[in-house]
């Protein structure tokens, strides 16, 4: 907090751009109404459809023509996609659907990588009024059948590599799954073909009347904290994507935009399709893996002005240091913002230092649909801080009293729950198949996130940990966030996750992992200079009394840090669900 108005004074002077509501920050109420009217050319009595907003829209007006996707396939290829060709295709899309006896609320899987197929199927089925459901390729066997078992899916599109791979063998299990559609090969046996289905199908179609409650999208949680969830949205999310792209990633006409989260999880597809979208805005899609390289290539090669990331990519950047940005052209970028997991204050410092503007960070979750609370970019960054919640959105920091009830804190400062006043367009209108376990996260009125925040005198807020990371040490509560946060500070330290580790007289000791930045190995001298360095800055109390170095730390495949594995490992408990975990050397 201290460090971070420090660096707030450093930032001065470096404001971006005012954004075109940034004046319904004054703490005046914001009318989603209002804000629905944005999304002029609303067909009247049609409803509200995600995919009429995001593409049909601005294909019948003056943009039409306008780079839509620009998508950059692994081995250079690039394919753009104007509004009207979008069109084209996704009305192609949904007639193959009705064809092949796909009812409205029917329910598409697509399991691919990064490839303009993926954004077709998804907007397609939507204007066919089906449910969307979009699958990491990334995902062993076992996963994918859970969840389309889950789904209810009845097509599948795929490619033929992940169906023999991953599908094929499993699917007698899956009797609903009627059709699978494979976008790279003919049909084989029990497939379609989707270039065979997309020739044959009409060009033209009409969306059906869609009401704004109707369900639009089911979305996997990330399984950071256990096993994932099936979150259920409806077409008028799309209201909060159109108003969020604007407000919190301060989208404008003519901007070049890329969000580098996959669509498998729910920030690639509601910020890495429908937002820029929505907002007119050229949406870049790359395909190949990531890492500095590529991140700096497409950055300058594609002249990105927007760009959309994650801490830990972020992290990965700075293990690099600026070295490998010198005498490159960013000219282009205008904005950056970061989502997923906490963003260090030494990270959006790195912004600065590397591109010459902070990472603007923001908080949301698969549950909430859309951004809620988010450094504007109309006000200034405070590092370490998630920002203020938008406008429309009540946010309040919360106890539980023990008896069932809550109690909301009114001071500064102070830990609790984070929660929030449901009633935006886009909050999730159930868990799929697990009514109890949604109907456990309301409490008097509010909804609570499952996170750990404090808020301060300017309303900005700030994270605490999740409240399943949170350590009890000697009476005080311990919020890892901020532990990390300081052991990331020491030059010699790339990433760092703590945990609470039982102990007969402090009831919980705090224990670090850390992964080293390249160049620096570990060694019991560094051991004891990190610990007498977190405990320098952080007290005796709070610090960790224990550092164990790890060549990487586990992650889930949207790239979270898993703390309770490293804990179950830890403790020698059970590993719980590892259907999302990623890399795991140790
Ligand atoms: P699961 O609910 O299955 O455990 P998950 O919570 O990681 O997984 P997501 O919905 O993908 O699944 O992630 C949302 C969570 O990510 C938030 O609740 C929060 O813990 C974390 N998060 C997202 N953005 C931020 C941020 N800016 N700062 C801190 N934490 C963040
Ligand atoms: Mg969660």
């Amino acid at each position: 907090m201290e460090r971070g108005r420090r660096i707030v004074k450093q930032l001065e002077g470096l404001r971006m751009q005012p954004n075109l509501l940034g004046e319904a920050l004054d703490g005046r109420p914001f009318d989603w109404g209002a804000a629905r009217a944005l999304l002029d050319g609303l067909p009247s009595g049609k409803g509200l459809n995600i995919a009429h907003e995001a593409v049909d829209r601005h294909a019948s007006g003056p943009n039409g023509m306008g780079t839509a996707l620009r998508w950059i396939g692994r081995d250079g290829t690039r394919r753009v996609l104007s509004w009207r060709d979008l069109r084209t295709e996704t009305n192609r899309f949904a007639n193959a659907l009705r064809r092949l006896g796909l009812k409205e609320g029917g329910r598409v899987f697509l399991l691919a990588g990064r490839i303009p197929e993926l954004y077709v199927a998804t907007l397609g089925a939507l204007k066919a009024k089906c449910v969307v459901c979009p699958l990491f390729s990334a995902f062993g066997p076992e996963p994918i059948a859970t969840r389309l078992e889950i789904g209810e899916a009845e097509i599948l599109i795929t490619t033929a590599t992940l169906y023999r791979r991953k599908v094929e063998a499993l699917r007698p299990r899956l009797p609903l799954l009627r059709h699978v559609v494979l976008v790279d090969a003919a049909a084989v046996d029990g497939t379609l073909d989707w270039h065979a289905l997309m020739t044959e199908a009409d060009p033209v179609f009409e969306i059906p009347p869609t009401d704004p409650e109707d369900m639009a999208l089911l979305h996997f949680t990330s399984g950071t904290t256990g096993k994932p969830k099936g979150v259920v949205h409806v077409h008028q999310s799309v209201v909060m994507h159109h108003v969020t792209g604007r407000t919190a990633l301060d989208l404008h006409p003519g901007d070049i935009f890329w969000c580098s989260a996959d669509p498998g999880w729910v920030t690639g597809t509601s910020y890495g399709m429908i937002a820029p979208l929505t907002n007119g805005v050229t949406n870049v899609v790359v395909e190949a893996e990531f890492d500095p390289q590529t991140w700096y290539d497409v950055l300058e090669q594609e002249r990105i002005s927007v760009w959309y990331t994650a801490p830990t990519a972020i992290r990965m950047m700075m293990k690099l240091g600026t070295e490998p940005l010198r005498g490159r052209d960013l000219s282009s970028l205008r904005f950056l913002a970061s989502v997923g997991e906490p963003l260090n204050p030494e990270a959006v410092v790195w912004g600065v230092e590397a591109f010459g503007m902070p990472f603007h960070d923001n908080w949301w979750q698969t549950e909430t649909g859309g951004i809620m609370i988010a450094n504007l970019a109309a006000m200034d960054v405070k590092p370490g801080s998630m920002g203020k919640p938008l406008p429309g959105i009540e946010a309040a920091i919360v106890q539980r009293d023990g008896q069932g009830g809550i109690a909301l804190v009114d001071a500064w400062m102070v830990p609790g729950e984070l929660a929030l006043k449901p009633g935006w367009p886009s909050m999730m209108r159930g868990y799929l198949h697990e009514e109890a376990r949604y109907k456990k996260c309301f409490v008097g009125g509010w909804y609570l996130t499952g996170d750990l925040a404090m808020r301060d005198e300017d309303g900005y807020f700030w994270f605490v940990g999740r409240a399943d990371d949170v350590i009890k040490s000697s009476g005080h509560l311990v919020g890892p966030f901020e532990v990390e946060s300081t052991l990331m500070e020491h030059p010699a330290v790339a990433e760092a996750a703590v945990i609470g580790k039982p102990d007969p007289t402090a009831g919980e000791i705090v224990k670090a992992f850390v992964a080293l930045k390249p160049g620096h190995e570990p060694s019991e001298a560094l051991r004891r200079e990190l610990l007498g360095h977190a405990r320098k800055r952080l007290g005796a109390v709070v610090a960790p009394k224990e550092i164990d170095f790890r060549l990487n730390l586990p992650k889930t495949r949207s790239g979270k840090i898993m703390r309770r594995l490293l804990k179950a490992r830890e403790l020698g408990l059970p590993e719980g669900d590892l259907s999302t975990l990623e890399s795991d050397e140790r």
